[in-house]
């Protein structure tokens, strides 16, 4: 089945054909700074993935992916011709709120309930909802479907996604945690258990999503019961350039002191704090991890805040579950930086994580997953590598194709 994957961000869009039957990319495409004027979208085809880059300067996320669908159905070099020869979209929406619990087809049902969601996500899910009007227009017999960061989390019990705040703000405006990062976190869980040997309903596994934006989610046979984001994804470990979690009194007294909007503060906390804020540098962890070898003290002040809060939500989630048998680790740091996970690693061995030294070292190839704690360790650890676009296809072919 040829599957359109929609990823629409607040001021990106990441797209690609993926041919499901062979687990094949035919096309990709990432779209940048998107509403402002040095907006840009590179496209590449299989089998080359030689790019092409569009000027889509002042053109908002659904008009770059119309901009897309014309150069799908023009370009030589595409595999398609006609939007009709597209099996399925699957859209990836960041909030789905108490209304989704897994992937759905959109119907006119599903679109009055993705409305409701949009208050939830108000910078990600309004685009993403305009993209899939605008599809639905264009191509109406082409059937779509919503994958959710939020689903895989709507097994979380109260005690978790309850916050200790005045009820009224749960039954008014639904504040509560609903988690993301729900598609890799899903995914790392079900590959850690294929790497184990064992079916997914028997393990306790704490699954750590480590990219520009971060999660660690505690997952009891095969079902998320807390994790780590939470009403947004501002809420727990250090990020890229988010906080995580920080004392609420903090903003309080900032706003007070220097006088600043809310809209400020809000900017503040998601794109200048986090590991960028801390080192004054950079949100990328190699740039920062390159300072600190040199010697930078914030940096390397980033890098021991970073890891410290990462022990610290494993060593929590450890108390949470009734048993752990391995924790693993997914996305851009998790995956490829062995310095990080020996820092995080070093500080666990008393709970029964004991890495592999050699092991974690071994540069995996791309896509294999691989055990890299000691044989007799207690508890295992698993590298896994998401590829959260291949995902959202899969879960989209099967609805597709369950539909008959
Ligand atoms: P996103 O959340 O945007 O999908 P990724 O999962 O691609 O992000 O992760 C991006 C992060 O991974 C960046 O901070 C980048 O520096 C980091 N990263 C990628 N490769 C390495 C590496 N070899 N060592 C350290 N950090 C890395």
């Amino acid at each position: 089945m040829r599957v359109l994957v929609v990823n629409a961000g607040s001021s990106s869009l990441k797209s690609q054909l993926i041919e499901t039957d062979g687990k094949m990319s035919l096309m990709k495409c990432l779209a940048e700074k998107v509403g402002t004027p040095d907006a840009y979208m590179n496209v590449s085809f299989a089998p080359d993935f030689h790019k092409t880059t569009y000027n889509v300067g002042g053109m908002s996320v659904q008009e770059c992916l119309a901009k897309l669908l014309e150069v799908l159905v023009d370009d030589p070099e595409s595999p398609i011709s006609s939007l009709e020869q597209i099996d399925g979209v699957g859209n990836r929406i960041v909030a789905g709120g108490e209304y989704f619990s897994k992937a759905a087809l959109i119907d006119d049902a599903a679109r009055e309930d993705l409305a409701k969601c949009e208050e939830l996500a108000p910078l990600h899910n309004p685009p993403a909802d305009a993209c899939i009007d605008m599809m639905r227009e264009l191509m109406p017999e082409v059937p779509q479907v919503a994958v959710f960061d939020t689903a895989f989390h709507t097994t979380m019990p109260p005690k978790a996604y309850m916050y200790p705040l005045p009820m009224r703000y749960y039954d008014d405006y639904r504040i509560r945690r609903y988690g993301a990062h729900g598609t890799s976190h899903r995914y790392a869980a079900q590959q850690a258990a294929n790497l184990l040997g064992r079916p997914l309903r028997d393990l306790g596994l704490i699954t750590c999503h480590l990219g520009n934006g971060g999660s660690i989610t505690a997952v009891n046979h095969g079902k998320s019961i807390d994790t780590t984001m939470g009403f947004t994804p501002l809420e727990g470990l250090m990020m890229g350039t988010r906080s995580g979690s920080i004392d609420p009194a903090i903003l309080t007294y900032i706003m007070r002191r220097e006088g600043i909007s809310f809209d400020e503060m809000d900017r503040i906390l998601n794109r200048e704090s986090g590991v960028l804020g801390v080192s004054g540098l950079s949100a990328d962890m190699r740039d920062v991890l390159a300072a600190a070898d040199e010697g930078d003290e914030h940096a390397e002040l980033a890098i021991d805040m970073y890891v410290y809060r990462i022990q610290k939500a494993i060593g929590g989630f450890y108390a949470a579950m009734t048993r752990t048998d391995a924790v693993v680790m997914t996305a851009g740091i998790g995956e490829n930086s062995a310095e990080l996970r020996e820092r995080i690693f070093d500080g666990l061995a008393h709970m029964g994580m004991i890495l592999d030294r050699e092991r974690n070292h071994v540069i995996g190839q791309i896509g294999v997953n691989r055990i890299i704690s000691i044989d007799d360790s207690p508890i295992k650890i698993c590298v896994v590598t998401t590829d959260e676009e291949m995902r959202i296809a899969r879960e989209t072919d099967n609805l597709v194709s369950q539909r008959g």
